[in-house]
């Protein structure tokens, strides 16, 4: 199983990091031991500036090659939502050398993912409202109307590189209004006002 994260795929968030906005999807990978699925987050000890990125998930159900855009709705049932957590102090390090982003953001238990999926029938994938609360307070309100790349477009874009598997998962990138995490932090993730995650930092 592999995780393929898509980067920057949301204007606001690409103007938020002073980044460019990408006229590809550009994406990168994390490993299977990124995923966290218990309900404790220990605050790694290499950084001191992790980030929260939320994130709407799909899981790929079947296998697929050089999908085109209009078949990729075939290759995915289910999506969730996870937090795309990064080094970063770490990724900047990194950015300044040219260096890849695996040790910002592929380490373990980067990727907390929620238990919950949801049956993408019952929802308009392209107007996904979802929401991650720090301590009570929303951080990030995402739409998922605001991706730069629809989820069709990026798995037929990923595809093109790497031969999609049962049990892979995309994180379909964050919008804006990352921020810090502290230890002692409770963080909750919503779809639609309905509860996804919740877990605290420790
Ligand atoms: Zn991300």
């Amino acid at each position: 199983m592999k995780i393929i994260c898509i980067g920057r795929n949301y204007a606001e968030h690409a103007k938020e990091m002073n980044a460019e906005i990408p006229s590809e999807p550009m994406f990168f990978l994390k490993p299977d031991t990124a995923i966290l699925k218990e309900n404790n987050f220990y605050y790694p000890n290499f950084t001191k500036d992790l980030h929260f990125e939320c994130e709407i998930v799909v899981k790929i159900d079947k296998v697929g090659k050089n999908i085109e855009t209009e078949f990729a709705h075939k290759y995915f049932s289910e999506f969730s939502l996870g937090i795309d957590f990064t080094a970063r102090d770490i990724q900047a390090e990194c950015k300044k050398k040219g260096q890849p982003w695996e040790k910002a953001k592929a380490f373990d238990n980067s990727a907390p993912l929620s238990n919950v999926w949801l049956n993408k029938n019952e929802f308009d994938l392209g107007n996904l409202k979802f929401t991650l609360e720090q301590n009570g307070e929303i951080k990030q309100n995402g739409n998922t109307s605001d991706m730069l790349f629809n989820i069709h477009e990026l798995i037929a874009h990923v595809s093109k590189y790497f031969t999609l598997k049962t049990g892979d998962l995309i994180f379909t990138g964050t919008p804006a209004g990352v921020g810090p995490v502290q230890i002692g932090d409770e963080l909750l993730g919503k779809v639609e006002g309905t509860e996804m995650f919740r877990f605290n930092v420790k």
